[in-house]
């Protein structure tokens, strides 16, 4: 069938058909013609019919009831592969249930069973939609169905409420008049219940359908008032309304009322009083007019259930957990506060992708089971906000206090293990807590806030939580920014080197100079490596990053070197910072080796600085590709010496032949006289350095006094603001022609 063709299938107004192949159910218009899918069709429908037909109030036959089912079943089917998907057919198709009298108490769940059962069988879809969409689509159906019935049903009591009222009525206020016989038909036969009580509540009489709401007539023996239906959860105001009536100021209420049913249980209705008059408009009697709607409440409320909990959990759901959230950030008092906390497993994927999702639904229950736990007062809630997160809210003048308790209850909770299959799981979560006061703060705020800090929870280590607190959330976010960046600065040449030269302390001449990145952000201007380094070593972009790093640091030696710069004539170094990604990066000799070619610079005119805690630690083979560079005559730095913890002797091992000690040694003697202890251990490095055959360089010179002492140290090279802070290529050869002149 194509979908052309059963777009006009049922429509109501088409006109293109012959006399005589359609006909009406209710409001909806149907065509009889001949279709492929008529045998599966109408296998449903009677299916569907022999389900329905024992609660109908129909007069008609069971084929003749199946004939009147079929087009509804044609109208669910076309609804179920619509596309776009449009459930609203299934609205008309429960209309039109009620006005083919299926109405008694158990029709609804009957009709729904069957459509449940079959209609996805039956009627498969005749495009490429998963079973899951056939599924989600056929409960939607369901619940506009349903939506559907009970309109039609509540419009049609109503009316009925409303003629049995004008009648009852007209019967009073002509009372002891010829129709009473008229009316005793109406008051016995109808389908609804009716009852009449005089002005003190006591009940005069009842007809059968009330007497069968209520288990039967045995209950209405005893004499009964209509106060012993006086009901805990009778809306606001209803005793306002009885009063007025009995006492003459209204003639007429309509509720929706419980009322205590003799087994204990609740019988809902809908209710309607009315007030009847003597000919001289005196206040005589009270007609109640009741249907009973417990059916339809509860089918209203397992739909409101699951349209507000998770079905994997039973917990409440987003939706419901939204509902709670804004009502405690609109509360208007000054002293109400609201704490969320957002709490996140660790390693759920893990669990998941290795045990297989069965055993991850099974440990998502068992966790919202111990959750649901730590929630110990009415003014908490915990709800499951999809995947493997949850979400608490307390509220009320104590909401910090009681946010932060209840993060501490959640994480002690999780750290007992799980136990699946005999095997013993290990939870862990991150949480995020934000509070603050009712009103000051909107619920998308809150979210983003508690979802930020919930990172940082894990960015921490996981297994913990953090308060919310604006300055981290914005270093979070400048973070998260300029790590989406990070990939097409580099492709839109955001990044620039600048060099800070080296000098020589014996006689002040510039060996080389340091490449040094920049980032020109085009929001946030010039970004120091400090800025973004580390999130580029966490993408991994670092690999990239460093190997344009270390092509344009050649290329500039080369041109220093073209350019005839360099003391004595000799040639200028470069000194290049590795971070460990590359260090470990496979092709590391090879990308150098090219690198030195393509520029044509020879390689003792590069130097890569490498820390010392990036060394610390490292076997034989992960030193290997620096010994091949160190074999091939480039020289190795180790940077920021002194600031790890290895041992000295380890020097020996390492294939460097310079220490870089850290600024932090040298900062004590910036001015005379100099701090004695940093005196004493930078004496002991450059001899022991000078023992080892290493170079020393010192970093952070500042001040000339600094820089004499360094030299009388022994010291070989300086860097520092002193001598120059770092800049662009071209402000080397003035440096350099400086010296020489
Ligand atoms: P570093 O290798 O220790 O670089 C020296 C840092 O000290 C530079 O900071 C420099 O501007 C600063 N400095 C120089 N002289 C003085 C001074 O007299 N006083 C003070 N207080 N500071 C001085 P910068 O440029 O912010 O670089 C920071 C770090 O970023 C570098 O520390 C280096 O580890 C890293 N880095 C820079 N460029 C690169 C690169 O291309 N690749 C990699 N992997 N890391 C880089
Ligand atoms: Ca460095
Ligand atoms: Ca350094």
């Amino acid at each position: 069938m194509t979908s052309a063709h059963s777009g006009t299938r049922g429509v109501r107004g088409t006109t293109t058909r012959s006399e005589g192949t359609t006909r009406r159910v209710g409001a909806i218009e149907v065509d009889d013609r001949d279709d492929p899918d008529d045998g599966r069709l109408q296998r449903f429908a009677a299916i569907w019919s022999r389900a329905i037909y024992p609660a109908t109030a129909t007069s008609l036959s069971l084929h003749e009831f199946e004939r009147i089912l079929e087009p509804l079943a044609r109208r669910m089917s076309e609804a179920l592969r619509s596309q776009p998907f449009d459930p609203r057919p299934a609205h008309e198709v429960g209309a039109a249930l009620v006005q083919a009298h299926c109405t008694e108490p158990d029709a609804l769940p009957l009709i729904l069973g069957v459509v449940d059962a079959y209609l996805v069988l039956y009627c498969p879809p005749d495009r490429p939609q998963g079973p899951e969409e056939s599924r989600a689509r056929c409960t939607r159906l369901q619940h506009a169905l349903a939506a559907g019935f009970v309109r039609e049903l509540r419009d049609r009591t109503r009316h009925e409420q409303e003629e049995l009222a004008r009648a009852a009525r007209t019967e009073a206020e002509q009372a002891l008049h010829a129709s009473e016989a008229k009316f005793q038909a109406v008051f016995e036969g109808a389908a609804i219940g009716v009852g009449i009580a005089d002005l003190d509540g006591r009940v005069l009489v009842v007809n059968d359908a009330v007497a069968r709401m209520f288990g039967g007539r045995e209950y209405f023996q005893h004499s009964r008032n209509v106060l012993d239906w006086v009901h805990p959860e009778d809306a606001p105001g209803v005793m306002d309304l009885y009063w007025e009536l009995v006492s003459g100021e209204r003639d007429h209420f309509r509720i929706v009322k419980p009322h205590p049913h003799p087994d204990g249980s609740v019988i809902w209705t809908n209710l309607s009083v009315s007030l009847l008059r003597d000919s001289s408009g005196k206040p005589q009697y009270q007609l109640a007019i009741m249907e009973d709607i417990t059916e339809q409440r509860l089918l209203e409320q397992r739909l409101h259930y699951e349209a507000t909990h998770d079905a994997l959990t039973g917990l409440p759901n987003r939706t419901l957990f939204f509902e709670h959230l804004d009502r405690a950030l609109a509360a208007d008092a000054e002293s109400e506060r609201f704490g969320v906390c957002y709490l996140d497993m660790d390693g759920f994927k893990a669990v998941n992708d290795s045990l297989g999702h069965a055993v991850g639904d099974r440990l998502l229950q068992a966790v919202a089971e111990r959750l649901q736990a730590c929630v110990t007062s009415p003014s908490e809630l915990i709800a499951r906000a999809g995947g493997d997160e949850f979400v608490a809210l307390a509220a009320g003048p104590t909401a910090q206090a009681d946010a932060i308790a209840l993060a501490r209850r959640m994480l002690a909770t999780l750290a007992e293990p799980f136990t699946l299959d005999e095997r013993e799981l290990l939870v862990r979560a991150s949480i995020g807590v934000v509070d603050g006061r009712a009103g000051e703060i909107g619920r998308a705020e809150v979210m983003r806030s508690a979802d930020i800090t919930m990172y940082r929870a894990k960015a921490a280590g996981g297994n913990r939580f953090e308060l919310a607190d604006p300055d981290s959330n914005a270093r979070v976010i400048a973070r998260h920014s300029l790590t989406n960046r990070l990939p097409s600065a580099l492709e839109n040449h955001e990044f620039f080197i600048e060099y800070q030269p080296l000098v020589r302390l014996s006689d002040g001449t510039v060996r080389g100079a340091e490449a040094l990145v920049r980032w020109l952000h085009p929001v946030h201007g010039v970004l120091g490596p400090d800025q973004f380094i580390p999130l580029a070593e966490s993408t991994g972009l670092i690999v990239p990053l460093g190997h344009w790093v270390l092509e344009e640091a050649a290329r500039q030696a080369r041109a220093w070197s073209d350019a005839g710069c360099g003391a004595d004539g000799g040639q200028l170094r470069v000194n290049v910072n590795l971070s460990p990604c590359q260090l470990r990066h496979p092709t590391l000799v090879a990308d150098t080796v090219a690198v030195l070619e393509d520029a044509g610079l020879c390689p003792a005119a590069l130097c890569l600085e490498v820390t010392e805690n990036d060394l610390i630690g490292a076997d034989e083979d992960a030193l290997r590709p620096l010994r091949e560079l160190a074999d091939l005559g480039v020289d190795i730095a180790l940077d920021d010496f002194g600031t790890g913890y290895s041992n000295l002797s380890y020097l020996r091992r390492l294939p460097v032949s310079t220490l870089k000690l850290d600024r932090s040694f040298t900062r004590g003697m910036q001015h005379a006289p100099a701090d004695p202890v940093d005196v004493k251990i930078v004496e002991g490095i450059v001899s022991l350095a000078h023992t080892l055959d290493l170079a020393v360089t010192v970093e952070g010179v500042e001040t000339g006094v600094q820089a004499e002492h360094l030299r009388l140290l022994g010291c070989d090279t300086a860097q520092g603001w002193y001598y120059a802070r770092p800049g662009p290529p071209e402000r080397l050869h003035t440096l350099v022609l400086a010296d020489a002149s």
